[in-house]
């Protein structure tokens, strides 16, 4: 099959006639099906690539689809001069790296693996022969080297990070990742983030212009450990915390703006305002230079206060992601969040007063939990009424606490799960909760009082993407009701 030509995104050049790294990632990797799901650039592969342009090697990527995958295809490389061919792949790719790597090794290449499967089976996946190299870390921090190594043809190990089959059948190891200091990562590279694929689709803000988003990573890491986080929606699950300079992000968002022409920028972090002298320095940073761009940022309740609010404000900070999990303390301990309700509550009212955009992450399922403790969390959703709230299924995914503690197998669980077992309400049940609750919430008056013109706002300001957001949510809605009602509903395309 030939692949188009829009599918691929020349991430940097390399020498002419040289060969390149060609990156291969699933557009599947995280999402549930129900929320607007976010295409955010893939941090690891672009990074990479953008490394591997200042060492001459040129790179491109190439996104698949979980349809590619099902029926049978694998990129065509014949386009491609791939000296590596670099996987971000999930225990569900098997079967493709089985064709691939074949195919790979006829044009004289090698197949890497990067990303959670690659660093949680390196062993298994190597010696079932799927792929050549596997790295086991950050990608950004093992792959550049390794590809450089591999594609110069020249001798000396291999960087800390990147796990081999022997000949006599045992597993080399360049040994532990060493992790990236923060501000030597280079910028996203600009054909990627131009791309126009990649949106906030779960923040829909309306700003006065256009959405172009821009992203970017500065500190990476947490510092705190739930039970249920996840690699697969997280930047960098229990890293230790690393701050970037003030400086290095300001400088990226800067350049983001005035050579990327993005009109508004998500801080990826999965804890902005961990540290809060940090997060001061950085706000005034931004005001003394009369930043005029909007942004986001996600950081957790008790992360926050008045006096960072307001910095946040005044540098221009247009709204955060919250997880706030539950309304019901007993669940919030079962998850290992460290965190209470009074907390939440009392934050989220703080960040209602200075008029910050708002999107709360919640789960309904939890280890324990009961229909008064989701009764809890929908009256603390009601009380603090953001512009976005998400409801998820609690899933054990595979490198979870909440996985190991169940005693589940380290599968593939990659999208949230209500059946997961580990709570006593049903799988139906649960569906039920939610389709409650997200019916009474976002059709109360509270809310359309309080968003209804800022939705309408977004909706003239970007009136195609809206679009297709709201019309992808009511079909969810619809087959969702449906289903409850106990009626199949099967879309004649879908057939
Ligand atoms: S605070 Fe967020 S990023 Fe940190 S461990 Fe908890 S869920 Fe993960």
């Amino acid at each position: 099959m030939t692949r188009k030509g829009s599918n691929l995104i020349a991430i940097g050049r390399g020498r002419e006639g040289a060969p390149e790294v060609l990156f291969v990632v699933f557009d599947d990797e995280t999402g549930a099906g129900l929320h607007p799901r976010d295409r955010t650039p893939p941090f690891g592969a672009a990074l990479s690539g953008a490394a591997l342009e200042a060492a001459g090697i040129g790179s491109r990527l190439l996104e698949l689809s979980a349809s590619d995958v099902k029926r049978g295809d694998v990129p065509e490389l014949r386009g491609v001069n791939a000296g590596v061919v670099a996987v971000e792949a999930g225990a569900r790719h098997e079967g493709f790296l089985e064709r691939l790597r074949p195919e790979v090794r006829e044009r004289g290449g090698s197949l890497a693996l990067f990303g959670l499967y690659s660093g949680m089976s390196a062993d298994s996946i190597l010696t079932r022969g799927l792929a050549d190299f596997c790295v086991v870390g950050e990608a950004e921090a093992a792959l550049p080297g390794l590809a450089e190594r591999l594609i110069s043809g020249g001798g000396g190990a291999f960087p800390p990070g990147v796990k081999w089959l022997e000949p006599d059948g045992g597993i080399g190891f360049s040994g532990p990742s060493a992790p990236v200091n923060t501000d030597d990562m280079p910028f996203l590279p600009l054909p990627v983030l131009t791309d126009g694929r990649y949106r906030k689709n779960s923040f829909p803000v309306a700003i006065g212009r256009p959405l172009k988003w821009g992203f970017a990573l500065g500190n990476r890491g947490c510092r705190f450990s739930c039970r249920f986080c996840t690699a697969m929606t997280r930047q960098s699950l229990r890293k230790e915390y690393r701050l970037c300079s003030p400086e290095r992000l300001f400088e990226e968002m800067k350049y983001q703006v005035e050579r990327g022409g993005r009109t508004i920028i998500s801080v990826e972090d999965d804890l902005f305002t961990g540290n809060r002298e940090w997060t001061l320095r950085f706000c005034e940073l931004l005001e003394k230079n009369g930043w005029a761009t909007p942004w986001i940022m996600q950081t957790r309740f008790d992360c926050l206060d008045d006096e960072v609010l307001a910095a946040l404000k005044r540098a221009g900070c247009a709204g955060m992601t919250c997880g706030m999990e539950s309304g019901s303390d007993r669940v919030l301990e079962a998850l290992g969040k460290r965190e209470t309700v009074e907390t939440i509550r009392r934050t989220g009212k703080l960040i209602n007063k200075y008029g910050f955009a708002t999107r709360y992450t919640t789960m309904i399922g939890s280890p324990g939990e009961t229909e008064a403790d989701a009764r809890m969390t929908a009256a603390l959703v009601r009380e603090l009424n953001p512009t976005v709230v998400q409801m998820s299924f609690c899933t054990p995914y595979a490198d979870t606490e909440l996985a190991k503690e169940a005693g589940l197998r380290s599968g593939d669980r990659r999208f949230e799960d209500p059946a997961a077992g580990i709570c006593a309400l049903s799988a139906d049940r649960l569906k039920r909760i939610r389709l409650k609750f997200y019916a009474k919430h976002y059709f109360s008056l509270s809310y359309l009082r309080g968003h209804a013109a800022g939705a309408a706002k977004y909706l003239i300001e970007n009136p195609r993407i809206a679009a297709g957001q709201n019309a992808a949510f009511a079909s969810f809605v619809a087959r969702q009701a449906l289903k409850t009602a106990g009626l199949r509903f099967v879309s004649r395309r879908a057939e």
